[in-house]
């Protein structure tokens, strides 16, 4: 008989969590303004908001803590870590930052003027706002395989060669750079080929544009194509991360995700001039570049967890997992952007909750319904994130409505994921009763989906 699948770790160390009732849910929900960011974590079971900054630092991370140092110029903690960017990505040249969107301030204080176009595979929204600040504008060029939850393509997140050629082209001269972001949170977590990784830079460099690559979940695009693109099946992960940044000018990181530590980020580029530059930011911002918005200690958390996080076991077992439990919702029959992504699952709010007019916010109304079915915390990227247009001040209702399963790694259990999708067939089995939304009684001008204040039809 073939050895069933399991986890490349065992636990240490276990934190309780508890179930609540119907009864304290509907009551928690109501005084959270049907908002779940509202909610204390308390009164969550299963949560899965995100996967940033939610992960399970491993033994020899903890470790590592204690062997921190603290000093403020020069710690041996800074050379530890940049000695693991230079091994694990070729970089030169590092600054860290206290997060991503931290490196991003940073980067682009230096890089972005008013006017410029920056052309991106579906820019993050930290990233959009930071160009977007900056009065400068984000133009997507992800491939139009992506708007169709249902096409089942291995690399989703790809960049459309013609789209970037086109805006490259229109934009001479007022590109200072492009985003090539990895995997593509925004249309679901799925993964860029190598080719297309490599073409991407080779179209840019053609144009005198330079790439800088948004690694919040590098390791997983690695395992990606290891496992599905030609050629790569015998390369060890630290092998793929490092051609994946050959060509690449800079990159800008989240730590919080594939670092798999709690807080933390980093600029790397091979640019010396760039880096000059940079560290003119990093000082004001985020403080001297040998530790830029970290303490020593997590410095050398995050060298350590970027070292296992780039090993094949390690990955196999958090993508296993959110695959098995997309399985499950293919057995319950329950549509979502396919196929599953590498920390998350999207499931398409519309087709679930069909009943639901788009003005009462069905993927909103889904997390509600998520949470009071099992205590289970999702995130909605829908129509509420989408917020209103800032001219005509209209609901943008034009793209999808989602309901996000962020996994975080190394968290729970295949048991755990087993609950999530028996909740989720729960709600879709009586999703015939639910025939009415929410409604905006309070919101934000801007970013509103973090303190709206709904009520329930
Ligand atoms: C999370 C994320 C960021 C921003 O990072 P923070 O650490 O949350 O500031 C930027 N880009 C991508 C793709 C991300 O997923």
């Amino acid at each position: 008989m073939e050895l069933p699948f399991a986890e490349s770790w065992k636990i240490k160390m276990v934190e309780p969590m508890r179930r609540s009732s119907l009864k304290e849910r509907q009551e928690w929900l109501a005084q959270a303004h049907y908002n779940v960011f509202q909610l204390k974590a308390e009164q969550v079971y299963i949560d899965l908001l995100t996967d940033s900054g939610t992960g399970a630092m491993s033994d020899r991370q903890w470790a590592e803590l204690m062997l921190g140092d603290e000093s403020y110029a020069g710690a041996t903690s800074f050379y530890k870590f940049e000695a693991m960017v230079k091994k694990i990505f070729g970089m030169k040249y590092v600054i860290p930052t206290h997060q991503g969107r931290a490196a991003e301030n940073v980067l682009f204080s230096y890089l972005v003027r008013e006017g410029n176009v920056i052309p991106g595979n579906a820019h993050f929204d930290t990233t959009k706002g930071h160009i977007e600040s900056r009065k400068a504008k984000a133009i997507d060029v992800t491939c139009d395989d992506a708007k169709d939850t249902q096409k089942e393509v291995p690399f989703k997140g790809n960049v459309s060669l013609e789209k970037l050629e086109k805006v490259l082209i229109e934009n001479k001269g007022n590109v200072p750079f492009m985003v090539l972001t990895v995997t593509n949170n925004t249309v679901g977590g799925q993964p860029v080929s190598m080719k297309n990784i490599k073409e991407t830079c080779a179209l840019c460099h053609k144009y005198g544009v330079p790439v800088v690559m948004d690694s919040a979940r590098f390791a997983e695009n690695a395992y990606f194509i290891k496992t599905r693109e030609e050629g790569y099946a015998d390369k060890t992960i630290k092998e793929i991360a490092l051609e994946m940044y050959t060509d690449v000018d800079a990159m800008t990181m989240s730590a919080k995700k594939d670092g798999i530590v709690n807080m933390g980020g980093f600029i790397g580029t091979n640019n010396k001039e760039w880096y000059e530059g940079a560290k003119l930011f990093c000082i004001p911002f985020e403080g001297y570049v040998t530790y830029g918005g970290m303490n020593g200690r997590d410095l050398n958390a995050l060298a350590q967890g970027l070292d296992e996080n780039t090993e094949f076991d390690m990955l196999q077992t958090r993508i296993h997992q959110v695959q098995y439990l997309a399985n499950l919702l293919d057995e319950y029959g329950i549509p979502y952007q396919r196929p599953a992504g590498g920390h998350a699952i999207f499931v398409d709010a519309d087709k679930v909750l069909p009943e639901i007019p788009k003005e009462e916010f069905p993927a909103q109304t889904l997390t509600c319904e998520l949470y009071l079915e099992a205590g289970i915390r999702a995130c909605e990227i829908g129509y509420m994130l989408a917020d209103r247009d800032p001219v005509t001040r209209e609901n943008r209702f034009g793209g999808l409505d989602l309901l996000r399963l962020a996994i975080p790694r190394r968290v729970y259990t295949d048991n755990h994921m087993k609950v999530i999708a028996a909740a989720l067939k729960n709600v879709y089995d009586r999703r015939e009763s639910i025939t009415r939304g929410v409604a905006i009684e309070w919101e934000a001008p801007l970013m509103r989906h973090f303190t709206v204040q709904l009520k329930r039809l």
